[in-house]
């Protein structure tokens, strides 16, 4: 718990900053543990010591320095605010120190540079991996002809332009491995932006009833139970209203099939115009609408269909030139506490069919 406490003071709460900061944290690890290495030999007498300390010192306190910087906010202004690439280029110096003080062991060095290149380079465009790249191959080039001209008996001269061709034959693989993870990188999001467009899709044609655009029946059974779920848990009233066009087939026979497609979207523009924002309107099937009126009573749900039936009377249908009248009959029925869906639905049906009954045109409560 105490660990886990010191690790959100230093790290900080807040995901990016956190993931930017142990990144920087796993550099200084990595740096240390490099120092260690370098440590053991000078104790095993590979290394002969000269330059250990300050190289030390240098090493891990430019780190902690950066990590220090970025941790206490004094680089958010600058573009780079969690100094990966100083952090980057300043190991990639430390490693060509190392391997000019690591004696017969400097080989090693090479290997740990592989190392920092392979996590600092990640995901880094073209034009910069190929910069750090060429300044990886440039210290390394001074620290090898330092070392061939200074200390020849242990930087074997012939032995160092091998080391530094093998290298910069390295260094070009790994920057077209990078680009490789690049291109990769690149095509995952690509595809990951069109699986979202295509969910997107499929959930609409799932959900959306293709004439109308409203919600369909799947969706609105789908809002009916959740609406009946939040009534058991907290007790509101919700009310249904199912409106079914009067004597649909006589439009369709009289002024074709597509001025009825035509009716019905006017049918359903109006009704999702009018109801409130917290309200659903469902295409329930062929000239059927289902209204969810949420929070309200049987008599509020009851006025509102009476506004909705009024409207349509006085709502002209345009089609080709021509103007088609129609009327609707409502049936409505409020939610009864610990009733199923169905129960309310097949109410509000009864509803609808005595409305039909008694001449059409009309709102009934049920
Ligand atoms: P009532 O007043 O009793 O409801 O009579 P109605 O003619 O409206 O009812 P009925 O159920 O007899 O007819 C419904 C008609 O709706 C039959 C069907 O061809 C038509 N219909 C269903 N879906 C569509 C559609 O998407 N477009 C068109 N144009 N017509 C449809
Ligand atoms: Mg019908
Ligand atoms: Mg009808």
């Amino acid at each position: 718990m105490a660990s886990s406490n010191f690790l959100d003071w230093l790290l900080t709460r807040e995901p990016e900053r956190r993931l930017r900061l142990v990144n920087a944290g796993l550099a200084l690890i990595m740096m240390t543990l490099a120092v260690l290495v370098l440590h053991i030999w000078c104790w095993l007498g590979v290394v002969d010591g000269v330059g250990l300390w300050p190289w030390t010192i240098a090493s891990i306190g430019g780190l902690a320095a950066m990590f220090l910087a970025s941790r206490s906010g004094w680089t958010r202004h600058l573009a780079d605010p969690y100094l990966a690439m100083p952090q980057l280029l300043y190991a990639i110096a430390s490693g060509a120190v190392a391997y000019r003080i690591a004696g017969t062991g400097h080989g090693a060095s090479l290997l740990l540079v592989a190392l920092v290149l392979m996590f600092g380079t990640f995901g880094l465009p073209r034009r910069r991996a190929g910069w750090v790249a060429a300044y990886t191959v440039t210290v390394f080039g001074i620290a090898m002809y330092s070392g061939a001209v200074g200390q020849p008996s242990i930087f074997d001269p012939r032995a160092q332009v091998g080391y530094f061709v093998a290298f910069v034959v390295f260094v070009c693989g790994f920057v077209a491995a990078n680009e490789r993870i690049a291109t990769i990188r690149r095509r995952v999001h690509i595809q990951k932006s069109a699986l979202a467009d295509a969910l997107q899709r499929i959930h609409a044609l799932a959900t959306r009833d293709e004439l109308t655009g409203l919600l369909n029946r799947r969706a609105m059974v789908e809002l009916l139970e959740a609406e009946h779920q939040r009534a058991e848990e907290m007790d509101v009233p919700w009310c249904i209203a199912i409106l079914d066009v009067d004597h649909f087939k006589r439009i369709n026979d009289r002024f074709g099939h597509a001025a009825g497609d035509e009716a019905l979207r006017t049918v359903s523009g109006v009704c999702a115009g009018m109801v409130r924002g917290c309200d659903s309107v469902a295409r329930w099937g062929g000239e059927e609408f289902v209204v969810l009126l949420r929070e309200v009573d049987a008599q509020s749900a009851q006025a509102a269909a009476e506004w909705m039936r009024a409207t349509l009377e006085r709502t002209p249908v345009r089609f080709d030139g021509t103007i088609v009248d129609l009327t609707v009959s409502i049936g409505v029925t409020a939610y009864i506490r610990d009733e199923d869906v169905a129960s309310t639905l097949a109410r509000a049906d009864r509803a609808l069919y005595r409305a039909k009954s008694a001449g059409r045109n009309r709102v009934h409560v049920g």
